[in-house]
């Protein structure tokens, strides 16, 4: 592993990959200074078997090996920093965060590494395993009722009061903190213009918070004169896909999807400085998703959850757009640990109609 201000430097520097010498000098300053030192720089996966079967470079971003398991440990880490540099947050203080998923898990391992406190609130509906290991982590948890966000009970606008209650806390508020963006501008992007050798053609993933999708974007666009083509990829149940496809007009949120942390009712501050940049947006299903998940163990080892499968399935179609010759990559969010007990139960599958999506010689998986 290699420091993220070396790569990015390099990344920068480069018209062609760094030298041998570059490599080594920053092999030997590899120690991680802390855990929040082992964030970044992850592994870019080439998908053999759809990168064969497309002729086409597929590379996935490997953001599950991040010590917190997820690509949201690195916006984790900007939102903390960002508000340490700005003198919100003094060395004892409180993190306040409203989130069910992967940026608690992310700012849970920040702040103990960090030595804050964290506060997390997240809406009632959310399972106990997640609550569970939030408090294990070290978390304060607080479920509340689930209310839309028109409703001051609401789980973020219940994570702002709080942190407005206390002295030296901070409500990091990633869908509209720009510091999250930053991360993907400051690293994920230099990172994968580094280990392509900037031969990358172009870029797609979903969108949560949008923090991945703009912040790598602007930077793949920046460093390559605009020729690195992105495309946001889009689940049901959320307007993103029409927004991009109707020229702007976003509508009424309805449907939902399998898949856990992307799908959004808005444009975010996030993604709204470079919207404009997104080439194109694709509409995934979730019986490709789903065929996605089993796919990518079967053929590659990979054991990914349903956002990560969903980027998969865009990058396959990417590609098959550009024709052959290209590279497009994409990223590889999370496991699948911590839906197993979902995309591998029968029952489950049944119940939401996508048994039949799965090939036969892949049902041997469906285990639970
Ligand atoms: N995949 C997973 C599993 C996530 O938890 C998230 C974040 N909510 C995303 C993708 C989307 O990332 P971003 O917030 O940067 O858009």
């Amino acid at each position: 592993r290699h420091s993220v201000r070396t790569f990015a430097t390099c990344a920068r520097r480069m018209a062609q990959p760094p030298s041998a010498h570059t490599i080594a000098v920053s092999q030997a300053q590899g120690v991680a200074r802390g855990l929040t030192g082992a964030i970044g720089n992850t592994p870019l996966i080439r998908l053999n078997k759809l990168s064969e079967e497309t002729g086409c470079e597929i590379l996935g971003k490997a953001e599950f090996m991040n010590p917190g398991g997820s690509v949201k440990d690195r916006a984790a880490l900007y939102v903390v920093k960002d508000a340490e540099e700005r003198g919100l947050l003094r060395p004892g203080g409180t993190v306040v965060e409203g989130t069910a998923g992967n940026t608690g898990i992310g700012l849970a391992h920040v702040c103990r590494s960090r030595g804050y406190k964290l506060v997390i609130y997240m809406p009632n509906t959310q399972s106990q395993g997640k609550i569970d290991l939030l408090r294990l982590l070290g978390a304060e948890v607080y479920p509340v009722p689930a209310v839309a966000f028109e409703n001051p009970e609401n789980y973020n606008h219940q994570a702002r009061r709080h942190a407005e209650r206390l002295d030296n806390a901070v409500w990091t508020n990633q869908f509209d903190n720009i510091a999250n963006r930053r991360a993907h501008v400051e690293t994920t992007g230099p990172e994968i213009w580094y280990q392509t050798g900037g031969k990358v053609d172009a870029f797609t993933c979903a969108t949560g918070t949008g923090g991945t999708l703009a912040g790598t974007t602007r930077y793949l666009k920046d460093v390559s004169g605009g020729r690195v083509k992105s495309f946001l990829a889009d689940p049901p149940g959320s307007v993103l896909h029409s927004y991009f496809s109707s020229g702007g007009k976003l509508v009424e949120r309805s449907g939902s999807s399998i898949t856990e942390g992307i799908g959004q009712g808005r444009i975010t501050d996030n993604l709204q400085p470079d919207v404009d940049l997104v080439d194109g947006s694709l509409h995934i299903s979730d019986e490709k998703t789903i065929e996605m998940v089993y796919r990518c163990l079967d053929e590659e080892g990979l054991y990914l959850g349903a956002s990560s499968t969903l980027n998969v399935v865009a990058a396959k179609e990417v590609a098959e757009k550009l024709g052959k010759g290209h590279t497009v990559v994409t990223v590889l969010c999370d496991g699948a640990y911590r839906y197993a007990e979902r995309l591998f139960s029968r029952k489950w599958l049944t119940e939401k109609n996508l048994l039949a999506a799965i090939p036969e010689h892949l049902q041997k998986y469906i285990v639970l």
